[in-house]
């Protein structure tokens, strides 16, 4: 027995030193497994990457490119997308906010075709929207010169001037439907200058070796504006649109549908001049706003262009394509003073034959700078045609940002006229000698007067003085093939849209893009949207959703008022637009944009604790509608920052210094930034998240642009 007890003993404690053993073989691997992870820790970084949000992409499919040739996309998709019938065209209504001749157009054409139309302006008349001002002319390729010209040339030049950085399928539709706008025109009774024998007369505009470019004198915008403004006026006058002038969307009323997403169904709107907040419903919601250039203060730009109505769908989800992509025009009369919130444009047209020149000499520069000499005292053989040695084949007409930097880089030698050696000279007296000054005042006359009321000399008699500054923005908000943004509903035309110009726009082909997106694209696409919307009935502006829009609104007005510091909206407008220029402008470098970014956010913080704005909201307020635009070019120009640090390359009229040539020229950087880069809303203060569109190029070989041979 006491046997048997001692065995049961020894069993036991056999069983709890395996026990005790195990346990400690386990805490001992626990231990390994935790020292492992640590380590793994330690050598950290391909972890930390790992937990870095995940780039999205998107892909042909999403972004709706039709499969097929190039040149039968646009036919095929025709061919295939869904309609309306007209009976259902009548049921639905579609807000279009803008007027210029991206919002004019479509409004008028959504409405000839039977839709309901809600037109919106911030002017007085759609007429005085930003549109009015284009000078030059609009592109199309009708070859009517018979100097080589076709759609497959346009195409190619806008690719090319774009720094392979557009779409293929949009450009080739783009300049497929170039010649329908100026039949479109012509019937309209646009008044293009013509030629002796009755045809349309073209001229040549940069990026382009050929003459395609319609226009009438230097006013071609406000013809065609007219143009497009008759065709509205007609569908007002039939009932078809409803005009609200002086009126300013604030936000746009998303309302889930029963699958729960989200879809653009109305926005909401100030009266601009009792101050009244209004709500407006809508099947869809398309944005004609225009480009977003003033965020820069001075620009050419109409004082009322702004860039809040992008940034109002960037809130919602519309993703920001390429907000770094800014152009910078090389024809601008040059600033002359602090107080100036203006800048002018003269025309690219003038480079049909004004010749652009700067001493050879810096003694010469020198004098002209001291105001002891003009710029028609200096012989021939001491000027410096820099346009036409650096880049013989285009001469004066290379695109707008290889003539920019190149004026750039003379003033910044030194070479530079005017007082401020900040300008170049645009001279025509060459083109006076071999035309006669008659054909010139026929061809630029109003030009000439507008240079000689702003500048007070005679441009007859001596050259005139150029300087680049902010033009156009190429940036904007996505959109797919449809023109339809991230958010469902939701459509985007014209310079608002990231458009087709990759990263830098030919002359004459904004006005091209803006009445292509409205007269051509946009009726028809929009219809396969809509087909599925002939079901959803006429919603309530009682909603919840519309309260709610309205309720925010309301509250950032007050916040705004509520403020009352010291400074004036102006005064911080032009401390962005410095920091912009001085940071995010011509030449950008890392560590340039990282202090410009640090100084936006200090400006960010000046608007919303010291701006001061006079007199109530409830009625006419200039100062309040400014402040609450200047708001949103403040996040747009800290995007623009953001936007133009990550693309480590250089490209069109985003100008990397790090990234250039032995020559200064643009170096791209294919193998790595072949994307559209576009910018997700994360919330108030969230850096933003990128999302890219690659850019295969499938039909066109990509090549270092070259306008020298
Ligand atoms: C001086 C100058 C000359 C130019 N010359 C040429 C040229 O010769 N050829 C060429 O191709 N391009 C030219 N351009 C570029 C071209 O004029 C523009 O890109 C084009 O006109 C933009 O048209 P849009 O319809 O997209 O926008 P815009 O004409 O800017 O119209 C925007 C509309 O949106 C409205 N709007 C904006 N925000 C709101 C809001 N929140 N609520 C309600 N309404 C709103 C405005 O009231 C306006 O009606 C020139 C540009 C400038 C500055």
């Amino acid at each position: 027995m006491a046997k048997e007890i001692i065995e049961e003993a020894k069993k036991t404690v056999k069983k709890a030193a395996v026990a005790a053993a195990e346990a400690v073989v386990e805490k001992a691997a626990e231990a390994v497994a935790e020292v492992k992870e640590a380590l793994e820790e330690a050598k950290a970084e391909p972890k930390a990457k790992s937990q870095e949000p995940k780039v999205q992409v998107i892909t042909p499919e999403m972004a709706k490119i039709p499969a097929g040739p190039l040149e039968l996309k646009w036919t095929n998709y025709k061919n295939h997308q869904k309609l309306v019938n007209p009976a259902n065209k009548r049921r639905l209504d579609v807000i279009v906010v803008g007027t210029g001749l991206a919002g004019a157009s479509a409004a008028a054409s959504l409405a000839e075709m039977g839709f309901n139309v809600l037109n919106f302006c911030i002017q007085d008349s759609p007429r005085r929207a930003h549109s009015i001002a284009a000078q030059g002319g609009i592109n199309a390729a009708k070859n009517y010169q018979n100097d080589g010209d076709s759609i497959y040339r346009l195409y190619y030049d806008t690719i090319k001037g774009g720094d392979y950085r557009a779409r293929e399928a949009n450009v080739y539709r783009l300049a497929e439907v170039s010649n329908s706008i100026i039949d479109q025109c012509v019937a309209q009774g646009v008044p293009f200058a013509r030629e002796y024998g009755g045809l349309l007369d073209n001229r040549s505009f940069g990026g382009a070796q050929v003459s395609r470019t319609f226009y009438a004198k230097g006013q071609t915008g406000q013809q065609l504006l007219l143009g497009a403004y008759s065709a509205l006026s007609r569908q007002i006058g039939k009932g078809k649109v409803k005009m609200y002038t002086r009126y300013e969307m604030l936000d746009i009323v998303m309302i889930a549908d029963e699958n729960g997403e989200k879809r653009a169904r109305g926005i909401i709107a100030r009266n601009l001049v009792t101050g009244r907040i209004e709500r407006f419903f809508a099947h869809a919601v398309v944005v004609g706003s225009g480009g977003y250039g003033n965020t820069f203060f001075l620009s050419t730009n109409a004082m009322a262009s702004n860039g809040s109505a992008a940034m109002q769908m960037y809130r919602h989800g519309a993703l920001f394509a390429n907000p770094c992509y800014a152009q910078i025009h090389p024809t601008c009369i040059p600033k002359h003073g602090d107080f100036q919130s203006k800048l002018t444009l003269m025309s690219e047209s003038l480079r049909n034959d004004g010749r652009i020149w700067v001493p050879k000499k810096l003694e010469d520069a020198k004098r002209l700078q001291a105001g002891e000499i003009k710029g028609r005292d200096i012989p021939e053989e001491d000027r410096d045609y820099y346009l036409e040695r650096r880049y013989p084949a285009f001469g004066n007409l290379v695109p707008r940002d290889v003539a920019s930097r190149a004026a750039k880089e003379r003033c910044d030698k030194g070479y530079g006229v005017n007082n401020t050696g900040l300008a170049v000279f645009l001279d025509f007296s060459d083109a006076i000698q071999r035309l006669g000054k008659d054909v010139v005042a026929q061809k630029y006359g109003n030009l000439f007067q507008m240079y000689e009321k702003i500048v007070d000399e005679d441009p007859y008699e001596n050259p005139m003085m150029i300087f680049p500054a902010i033009h156009y923005t190429m940036g904007g908000i996505w959109v797919d093939y449809e023109l339809q943004t991230t958010v469902k509903g939701l459509f985007c035309i014209g310079e608002a849209n990231f458009s087709d110009h990759g990263a830098n726009r030919l002359g004459a082909s904004a006005l091209m893009q803006g009445l292509a997106d409205g007269y051509f694209v946009l009726p028809y696409t929009i219809q396969n949207y809509l087909s599925d919307q002939i079901g959803v009935p006429r919603m309530s502006t009682d909603l919840p959703e519309f309260a709610a829009a309205e309720k925010a609104v309301q509250d950032k007005i007050d916040k705004l008022m509520a403020i009352q510091g010291k400074r004036s909206v102006d005064s911080i407008h032009k401390e962005l637009g410095l920091i912009m220029w001085d940071f995010v402008g011509m030449g950008r470098t890392a560590e340039g944009l990282k202090e410009g970014i640090k100084k936006i956010d200090a400006i960010k913080k000046e608007f919303w604790t010291n701006v001061y704005i006079p007199g109530t909201a409830d009625h006419l307020n200039n100062e309040l509608e400014k402040a609450l635009r200047l708001a949103d070019f403040i996040e747009i120009g800290r995007l623009m920052a953001v936007d133009a640090l990550h693309r480590e390359e250089s490209c069109g009229g985003h100008f990397r210094e790090e990234y250039q040539t032995p020559e200064g020229e643009a170096l791209r950087q294919d193998d790595k930034f072949s994307y559209v880069g576009c910018w997700k809303y994360m919330g108030e203060d969230q850096e933003p998240q990128l999302v890219k569109e690659p850019l295969d190029y499938e039909f066109t070989e990509r090549k270092t642009r070259n306008y020298k041979s």
